[in-house]
């Protein structure tokens, strides 16, 4: 066995898992290359994010509770429906307070597309939930009504915070249906 021989023995093992071809079509002459169609694979992709909701863990918590928080701010106490930890009426921080289950439509809207996660859900119906006392609105799901039924007369329409026993500390654990 000659030098050359034995370095082409040293191999890097080689495993199955991913895209494995075999056979692949390989033109004799290179010219050929340009007509190739483009080689198409599909395959898993994951990735594990570490994402910190630092001043906003409390609001997380309180959905995992069956409670939903908001923020108010102690000098102007200007409320938040979606809590805010500083106020931008006056820039002082805010304390954590609980929002009342109950609230009223402030404005709604059916959506018939969605981002992917949502997609399958369409059509699905968003509202902008309001309380008396609390200055900002809150971005919530209304389930339980039939989104071909949309009408005016839910402008107002009292609603009640349900949340999802399996909390998957999203804002999307917590979500309105009539009431
Ligand atoms: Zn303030």
């Amino acid at each position: 066995m000659n030098e050359q021989d034995s370095k082409r023995r040293i191999k890097l093992t080689e495993t199955e898992d991913g895209n494995v071809l075999f056979n692949v079509p390989f033109p004799k002459d290179l010219k050929d290359l340009k007509g190739m169609a483009p080689i198409v694979i599909k395959q898993p992709y994951h990735i594990d994010y570490i994402h910190s909701y630092g001043q906003d863990s409390p609001f997380f918590a309180g959905l995992a509770n069956g409670k939903l928080l908001g923020t108010r701010c102690g000098p102007c106490r200007y409320t938040y429906g979606t809590p805010r930890l500083h106020c931008m009426v006056c820039g002082e921080p805010c304390a954590w307070v609980e929002l009342p289950r109950e609230g009223a439509v402030h404005t709604f809207t059916v959506c018939h597309f969605g981002g992917e996660e949502f997609l399958g859900e369409t059509p699905f119906i968003l509202i902008l939930v309001e309380w008396p006392g609390v200055d900002t609105l809150f971005l919530s799901r209304l389930v339980g009504v039939e989104p071909e039924a949309a009408s005016l007369a839910w402008i107002g329409m009292k609603v009640c915070a349900q949340f999802k026993r399996l909390s998957k500390f999203k804002p999307t654990d917590v979500y309105f249906v009539p009431g």
